[in-house]
Order: structure tokens, then C-alpha cells, then sequence
């Protein structure tokens, strides 16, 4: 099939059965041209998946768009920004239309489920390669960064770590688990869900906010260093999922990537009131610990242990580490 004809049948097709008030113009022309509120403001991100990096190389074309688009989006929720349009680049070594067309399947089936529009994007031919440019509104300021963690704010965690990093270690046949908690370890890998369902509470309560994409002692890390504070946490409270604590695969709560639940700060003075919310729309929390001035402790009954210098294996994923 040519270039042209397969973009019309798994995208342009696509994008033309679903209505949205976003798209004045959208796949078709030289550029895609949106409508953007006059209230609001436009919060744009961008995330690329490569191969054998990113996702197993044999990883379902399905799933590979599914959680290409929901990395994306969920940037966009740490920032409390709500999804509208994202563009998409594909590089793939050949034109494959089974590869296509599980492709477009997993992609708007994200793209359905976190109400975000494809309007644009470009295809072209080389290794295995997903790029794609999410966007977001905000109303005028009201977004939320990783620079506002203050002294005395509670730190939060939206749900349990662990279970991404342990799919990818079964993937890989370092950790043999039963086949239940294999299929939901390899699930939570591949078709990870951004947490759309807490953009209002974060753009409520938060103070500063961070999506656990490279492990919760790294990513922590980014908003003391954003906010110029430390940090206590409790190693006893944070949810590490499968009774990780009792199995001595704890690491993979506390450093293990991919989980995309969103770790966020929260001044006192919120916290009834954002205990209060969280109820009401049947949202579990957990507080891990508490912003200090400086330094960075794990609690772990009686001994702390100090993450500011760089206990190596807590250390965050880093592309570029030796
Ligand atoms: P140009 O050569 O002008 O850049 P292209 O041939 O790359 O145009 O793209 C034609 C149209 O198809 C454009 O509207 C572009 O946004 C859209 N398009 C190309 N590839 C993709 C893709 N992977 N997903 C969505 N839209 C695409
Ligand atoms: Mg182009």
C-alpha cells in the first residue's frame, strides 16, 4: 500500500467518525489549524518510543500505540492540563497494513478513552520509531508545576508502583511470578493508564506535581530539586503492589519505571479539603511523607536511609548512564 492510501484508511478515516471542537482543520492539509479558547492557555509535550528502549521490541503493534499516546497524556495530567489534540510521527520499516491496523486500533481506542484528538502528524520509513506531540488547555494559569513544593507539604501518590518495572523483569526472565500476577504486571507495562480521572483535584490541591514515568525515588528527586526543598518519606507507606514488601522486590516500588501514577504535594491547610474530594470521586491517595528544607530520607522503620547521595540502585532510569 502507498503512504498516502494507508494514512487514509487507519488515520484520516478515523479522525473523520469522531467529532471535536478542537479541530478547525485536521489531517488532510499542509498543517492542522485549532481552536484554542480565548481563556486558555496551550500546554504542549512530547514523547518518543523506540524500540527494544521503550517497549520489547515484541510488544503488540496494539499496545505500542495504546501507551505511545498515554505517556503523552499523562505529561499532560502532571501538569493538570486537560487533553484536546496530539500530532503523530511514525517511522516503521516497511508499510505493513497488519502492523497498521493494529496500530490505529490501539491508538484510537487511547485516543477514545483519554478524549484527545489526532489532527496531524507525519509517516515515514526507518526503524521502529513513535513520536508524538500531545496538547492540552489549561484555564489561565492554573496549572501546576514541579517548582511549588513547599516546607510542611504532604507528598502523595495517586496508586501502586512497582507492578511496570515488574512486567518488564518478567519480560526479560529476571523474575518468575504466577501467571496472574504476570498478566497483570505485563498489562500495567504495556497499556499503561494516565490518570486523567485527578486533573481536577491536582489543579485544586496540588502545589507541584510530577508523573512517576522513571521511578518514584527519581522523579521525587525532580521536584526537591525544582522546588529547592527536601523530603521525607516513609518506605512503610508507600503502595508497592503484589505485597512487594514482604517479597524483597521493594525496589521495583521505589524505583521501578513506568508506572505513570502521578506523585504530588499538597500544602496542610488543603488536606481536609482534599481528603474530602478524593472521597467524593471514590479516589484512593496515599500519603507517603512530607516536604522538609533540605535533604532527602527514607524512612524504613528505625533507619533512614539518605536517597540525596546517591544510593546507586535507587537511582531513576537516566538514557544515558555508562
Ligand atoms: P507534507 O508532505 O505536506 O508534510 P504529508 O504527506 O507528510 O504532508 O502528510 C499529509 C497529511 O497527512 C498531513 O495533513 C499530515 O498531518 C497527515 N499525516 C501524515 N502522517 C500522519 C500520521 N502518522 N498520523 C496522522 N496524520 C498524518
Ligand atoms: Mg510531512
Amino acid at each position: 500500500m502507498r503512504e498516502f492510501s494507508l494514512i487514509e484508511k487507519y488515520f484520516s478515516s478515523q479522525t473523520r467518525q469522531r467529532k471535536n471542537n478542537h479541530t478547525a482543520l485536521g489531517i488532510g492539509d499542509d498543517a492542522a489549524i485549532i481552536n484554542v479558547p480565548a481563556d486558555q492557555q496551550l500546554v504542549v509535550t512530547m514523547d518518543t518510543l523506540i524500540a527494544n528502549v521503550h517497549f520489547p521490541a515484541e510488544t503488540s503493534p496494539h499496545d505500542i500505540a495504546y501507551k505511545s499516546l498515554a505517556v503523552n497524556v499523562s505529561d499532560l495530567v502532571a501538569m493538570a492540563a486537560t487533553p484536546a489534540y496530539f500530532l503523530l510521527s511514525l517511522s516503521m520499516p516497511a508499510a505493513d497494513e497488519s502492523f497498521m491496523k493494529a496500530f490505529s486500533a490501539g491508538l484510537f481506542e487511547a485516543a477514545d478513552k483519554f478524549n484527545i484528538a489526532l489532527v496531524g502528524g507525519d509517516t515515514c520509513k526507518g526503524p521502529l520509531s513513535i513520536s508524538i506531540q500531545a496538547s492540552g488547555f489549561v484555564t489561565e494559569n492554573n496549572y501546576v508545576t514541579r517548582s511549588g513544593a513547599s516546607i510542611g507539604d504532604k507528598i502523595f501518590v495517586s496508586g501502586q508502583l512497582g507492578a511496570a518495572a515488574l512486567g518488564l523483569a518478567i519480560i526479560q526472565q529476571k523474575i518468575n511470578l504466577t501467571d496472574a500476577q504476570t498478566t497483570h504486571c505485563v498489562n500495567a507495562l504495556n497499556r499503561p493508564e494516565p490518570r486523567v480521572d485527578l486533573i481536577d483535584l491536582l489543579k485544586k490541591f496540588a502545589s507541584s506535581a510530577i508523573d512517576l514515568s522513571d521511578g518514584l525515588v527519581g522523579d521525587l528527586g525532580h521536584i526537591l530539586t525544582s522546588s529547592d526543598v527536601g523530603a521525607v518519606i516513609d518506605r512503610n507507606k508507600i503502595p508497592a503492589c503484589l505485597g512487594l514488601q514482604v517479597h524483597g522486590l521493594f525496589e521495583y516500588a521505589l524505583t521501578g519505571g513506568d508506572d505513570y501514577q502521578i506523585l504530588f504535594t499538597v500544602a496542610d491547610d488543603d488536606l481536609t479539603n482534599l481528603i474530602i474530594a478524593a472521597g467524593q470521586l471514590g479516589l484512593e491517595l496515599f500519603e507517603i511523607g512530607e516536604i522538609v528544607d533540605q535533604g532527602y530520607v527514607l524512612l524504613d522503620q528505625d533507619k533512614s536511609i539518605d536517597l540525596a547521595i546517591g544510593y546507586s540502585t535507587l537511582r531513576g532510569f537516566d538514557h544515558f548512564d555508562a
